[in-house]
């Protein structure tokens, strides 16, 4: 099974657009690891599309601050007010729908799926080698995918070595997991990429060969930028989509 994995959407609905149109093709069905909402001025938009596509996906801190599950103050100010405006530009029915996301890791085949990391599924920050090397004693399968950090990763575990290995994949360059080797992977951010690139990312993965490719797409981020401005959302989340920070 050939799989589009996205992760951290925030809104941002020119990216999203942009991500689908170049992977038409090369995929059977989507992952998306949450944060759909929150920072960007399209949530209903975004989680419409998400829908469309029937995803399987998993929820996201950004998503629980909208569906009120955890305290804003949590939140830096910027981000707080984001989540402030998108309750107040959701769709009952799409809170809905966010609310029955799952908040606990998904398990299909030899994958997890989880947003921050199967230890703490919605707030753990996997930046870290040792984060990582930690994290792989808390799923079974083969591979576990995670987003939240907004920055593409790729954790290996050799069987032979207990040290993680943790490597910076070119876009385009494909890996494939070698036999016995385990892999916590991240495909970064489609709706705000924070390792100084601005350009969407997403990553593809085929279920049965064990290939993961991360891929990155420009998108029109002044498209973005009008539509947050003309929504009055902070003027700092207008301005990092342009450097990818
Ligand atoms: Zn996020």
């Amino acid at each position: 099974m050939r799989v589009l994995v996205l992760s951290d959407i925030h809104a941002n609905l020119a990216a999203l657009e942009r991500v689908l149109e170049d992977a038409a093709g090369a995929y059977d069905l989507v992952w998306c690891l949450g944060d759909i909402v929150g920072y960007g001025p399209e949530p209903d938009a975004c989680v419409a599309a998400i829908r469309a596509l029937n995803a399987l996906c998993v929820v996201g801190n950004h998503d629980w601050a909208v569906l009120q599950r955890m305290d804003v103050d949590d939140f830096n100010p910027e981000a707080r007010n984001a989540v402030i405006w998108t309750r107040d530009h959701i769709s009952r029915d799409n809170l809905v729908w966010l609310g029955s996301l799952p908040d606990q890791p998904l398990t299909r085949g030899e994958f997890t799926l989880t947003h921050g990391s199967p230890r703490d599924p919605v707030w753990e920050y996997m930046l870290y080698p040792s984060t990582a090397q930690a994290n792989f004693q808390h799923f079974t399968t083969r591979c576990c995918l995670v987003g939240h950090t907004h920055v593409p990763a790729l954790h290996l575990l050799n069987p032979e070595n207990p040290k993680v290995r943790t490597l910076a994949l070119l876009p385009g360059q494909v890996l494939s997991l070698q036999n016995g080797w385990r892999a916590i992977l991240n495909p970064g951010s489609v709706g705000q990429p924070r390792d100084n690139d601005p350009r969407a990312a997403y990553a593809l993965l085929d279920t049965e060969k064990f290939t993961w490719e991360v891929r990155r797409v420009t998108y029109p981020v002044e498209v973005t930028q009008a539509r947050m401005r003309a929504v009055g959302l902070p003027e700092r989340l207008i301005n990092r989509l342009a450097y990818g920070w």
